[in-house]
């Protein structure tokens, strides 16, 4: 049997959906299922203003520009991200300020930002590492205090709550990914999460090209002007169409990625209880989206081994983020990799297991026979 990292997975409901977009003569942005999409995730999640954009990628540069990131500004993120994240930021001119991750969490340090806050700091972008949400209430008390902009980036976290609040509803601006690679996909897309109401008509700006078309459509005036900066920060109503079939599937597609946690739980913890194999420990703070599972390892040399071992089984596990401070445009911006030694040595031990909604359906008994031989292999046990 093989067992991919990933694999796309189809309600069903996608093709009836998809084949109305076509043939609705509107196929373009912000058509009628790009307006179900953002009904339907205000309802369920309570998000102030929802923007469907094209990426995840999208989203947080659309954040960025939105949120008036400029040349000499400073940014706070953990260096255990994607290239997305920095490079929303990097793009309008700010400075990355890399930040070192909990080991219990892969998510950034909290105790550890304020010490990077300088006059120059304008913007926090933590992120949702796996689905499990930072501590966006301690985040947001650091930047209350120290009038900074927080963009959490949610990319991996939709359906996740923390402290009972859903991700994304706290912050000033989030922003999800709707990439096949992750719970709900559009292939390719994304939404930028604005809970600033002062600021909701400037990003309708913003992501109509720098037009106030949106004054038009609310009939408020009858032609458009260019009135700000701006980009095509639009998702298509086709695209739109097939993420709306699947967020409609929202506890189907959770309930089947919840075995998948499960399984690797059962398989890991007692690697966990002996201290050799770190993972992911939820507390009652949080509720899970189930996007994904990390292992980290005691040694390199044992992950190599664990990944090298299980493809031999046709079971594809992969190395997590490299730091992106001691990447070779991280190397750029003055870093070195021991100014984060947490994040550098967790990079090199961290492995990404696979996790996709599918796999729910007749993988998990194979995936965990085969992991628990290679374990007991490497650890005795
Ligand atoms: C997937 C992801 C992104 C990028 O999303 P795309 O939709 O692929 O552009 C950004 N940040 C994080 C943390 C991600 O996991």
């Amino acid at each position: 049997m093989k067992v991919p990292f990933n694999k796309v997975y189809q309600t069903g409901a996608e093709d009836a959906y998809v084949l109305e977009a076509i043939h609705s003569g509107l196929q373009c942005g912000n058509h009628q299922f790009c307006e179900r999409v953002i009904d339907l995730m205000k309802q369920r999640y309570g998000f102030q203003q929802v923007y469907l954009v094209p990426s995840g990628t999208a989203a947080l540069e659309m954040g960025a520009v939105l949120a008036g990131i400029e040349p000499g500004d400073e940014v706070i993120l953990p260096s255990y991200t994607f290239s997305s994240t920095v490079n929303s930021v990097v793009l309008f001119g700010a400075k990355p300020v890399f930040c070192e991750v909990d080991p219990k969490t892969l998510n950034i340090d909290v105790t550890k930002i304020e010490a990077l806050i300088t006059p120059k700091t304008k913007m926090i972008v933590p992120i949702d590492y796996a689905g499990l949400s930072c501590d966006i209430d301690a985040v947001m008390d650091i930047a209350n205090r120290h009038n900074l902009i927080v963009m959490q980036d949610c990319a991996q976290s939709y359906g996740t709550r923390y402290k009972g609040r859903p991700a994304g509803t706290v912050p000033h601006l989030a922003t999800f990914s709707f990439h096949e690679t992750k719970n709900f996909s559009a292939g390719e897309g994304g939404a930028l999460i604005c809970n600033v109401p002062e600021w909701e008509l400037r990003a309708h700006f913003l992501q109509e090209k720098g037009t106030d078309r949106r004054l038009v459509l609310n009939g408020m005036k009858n032609k458009y002007s260019w009135v700000d900066k701006g980009s095509s920060y639009l998702l298509s109503d086709v695209l739109a169409a097939m993420l709306l079939a699947q967020l409609e599937h929202e506890d189907e597609i959770r309930g089947k990625r919840g075995q998948i946690t499960a399984m690797y739980d059962r398989l890991f913890e007692p690697y966990f209880e002996k201290g050799v194999i770190d993972i992911m420990r939820p507390t009652k703070d949080d509720e899970l989206n189930n996007h994904a599972y990390w292992a980290v390892f005691d040694t390199t040399e044992n992950r190599q081994r664990f990944m090298d071992e299980c493809r031999k089984s046709e079971i594809y596990v992969y190395i997590g983020y490299m730091p992106l401070h001691s990447a070779p445009y991280g190397l750029k911006f003055g870093y070195k990799p021991e100014d984060l030694p947490i994040t550098e040595s967790i990079g090199w031990r961290v492995a990404r297991l696979p996790y996709y909604t599918g796999m729910a359906d007749g993988c998990l008994d194979y995936v965990y026979t085969h992991m628990k031989e290679v374990l007991k292999d490497i650890y005795g046990f």
